[in-house]
């Protein structure tokens, strides 16, 4: 199954890159404490923040939550990897909308992204929803190099003081 999660305000850059490599994201920016721990319970997503009194109550209350502590969105992906049991590899969604991107044409794209992106690139995908046509070097190279570094890491799935998977 599809893992889904909720980041709080703590954690928006994290959040779309996690929907660039295809997790089913909410980012929520509400403050409300319970709100958050509502609909994660409610819509089976795993919580994810730097506010350790979220952390607390969501411990308190048997929800599933991650606590980071890195201010670097990259070393963040890597403390969710490391701290749950979460693993890279679904397919991308647009980091603005959260909708799973389809791959469009090259012929499609002409004249939609500058040229010199067309005259370089061979593979796009484009967001439904919102529009967006991504390629590989937009952002997904970044991400695809990630992938590579943590599973080589093979340290998914080890739990510790920070995680509470309930
Ligand atoms: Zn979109």
């Amino acid at each position: 199954m599809e893992a889904k999660l909720i980041v709080d305000a703590t954690l928006v850059k994290l959040g779309k890159k996690l929907r660039i490599v295809g997790f089913d994201v909410e980012i929520v920016l509400s403050k409300n404490v319970l709100e958050i721990l509502r609909r994660g319970k409610v819509e089976g997503r795993l919580i994810v923040t730097k506010n350790s009194k979220l952390f607390q109550k969501a411990r308190k209350y048997g929800i599933a939550c991650v606590l980071l502590r890195s201010n670097d969105s990259e070393e963040q992906m890597h403390e969710l990897f490391l701290f749950s049991k979460l693993k890279p590899g679904g397919s991308p969604r647009c980091p603005d909308c959260n909708t799973r991107l389809k791959p469009m044409p090259k012929k499609k794209v002409l004249g939609k992204v500058p040229l010199f992106v067309f005259m370089s690139h061979e593979e796009f995908s484009a967001c439904e929803r919102c529009g967006r046509i991504y390629w590989r070097g937009s952002h997904l190279r970044s991400m695809e190099t990630l992938f590579k570094e943590v599973k080589e890491d093979g340290k998914t799935g080890e739990t510790g003081e920070r995680t509470h998977i309930a």
